[in-house]
């Protein structure tokens, strides 16, 4: 596979769009930014004007030399070669805020890595597939909503902000882009007693989309109660489907299911 289609390089060339994403994520002259992918360095550029520092994190060599030499006079520009899917991003500093163009085929990953180090990230304003921005806000009861959804939601205050057509890359891919930003809450939005229980029992109710809750939770069905017909846990009719349950909803579920285990 050539290299530009394995490290997802698509390369933004709308100026005016980059400009509304760099405006929309709100950087102001003492932000520490990190940028994952800066690529020709359409987004460095709008950032080194406004932060502090800018961080980017680049995998490719062949575009490191040209960064490099493009802003290796900014005194605010670090340019680091590595790998985001295994870079220690503890690295960047106390307190950050990410803004980049992900590649694609990593995007999720990179999301899911950086959400890690949440304590430290003000926020995140990424530009994904469409598709994987329609899963991360989807709420209950829509069909995007899944397992990623109740992840991301989890962990993060999420805002839709910009739509981007396919048009505004070269080379052109096959699928639209959207603009999202995420705020890593301080505290999850829902109590959960164990996490590990609280996305254990997430990920299998999602398993098969169209079964329903109890098929998909058969792992913890000595759990269940049957009372007038109606099987449950702790009121929630396990004849639902997975994505029709809030995230208060599984925060239930599963804080009952862990008591249960504890103690049995
Ligand atoms: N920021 C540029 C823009 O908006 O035009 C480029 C965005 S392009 C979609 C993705 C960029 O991420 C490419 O520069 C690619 O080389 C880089 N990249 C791909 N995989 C990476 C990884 N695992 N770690 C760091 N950078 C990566």
């Amino acid at each position: 596979m050539k290299k530009r289609q394995k490290w997802g390089q698509n390369f933004l060339i709308d100026e005016s769009l980059s400009a509304e994403i760099v405006d929309s994520a709100e950087i102001e002259e003492d932000d520490l930014v990190l940028e994952i992918g800066p690529g020709a360095g359409v987004l460095t550029q709008l950032l080194l004007e406004r932060a502090g520092k800018v961080v980017a994190l680049e995998i490719d060599p062949d575009l490191c030399r040209p960064l490099e030499k493009k802003f290796g006079e900014f005194s605010n520009f670090q340019l680091i070669q590595g790998d985001a899917l295994k870079f220690d991003f503890g690295q960047i500093g106390s307190r950050f805020k990410t803004v980049s163009n992900l590649p694609y085929y990593a995007a999720t990953h990179i999301l899911k890595r950086l959400i890690r180090y949440g304590s430290r990230i003000e926020s995140m304003t990424v530009m994904l597939q469409k598709e994987v921005v329609d899963r991360l806000v989807a709420e209950p009861g829509k069909k995007e909503y899944s397992s990623l959804s109740v992840f991301i939601q989890y962990h993060c205050d999420v805002e839709r902000i910009l739509e981007v057509p396919k048009t505004s890359f070269s080379p052109v891919p096959k699928i639209d882009s959207s603009v999202i930003c995420l705020k890593p809450l301080e505290a999850p939005k829902v109590q959960v007693s164990d996490e590990k229980t609280f996305f254990k029992i997430v990920h299998a109710a999602f398993l098969h989309k169209r079964k329903m809750l109890k098929n998909n939770l058969k792992e913890w069905e000595h759990f269940f109660k049957n009372e007038k017909e109606v099987i449950h846990v702790e009121g929630i009719d396990l004849n639902r489907r997975g994505e029709t349950l809030s995230l208060s909803d599984f925060a239930l579920i599963s804080n009952y299911i862990h008591k249960a285990e504890e103690t049995q």
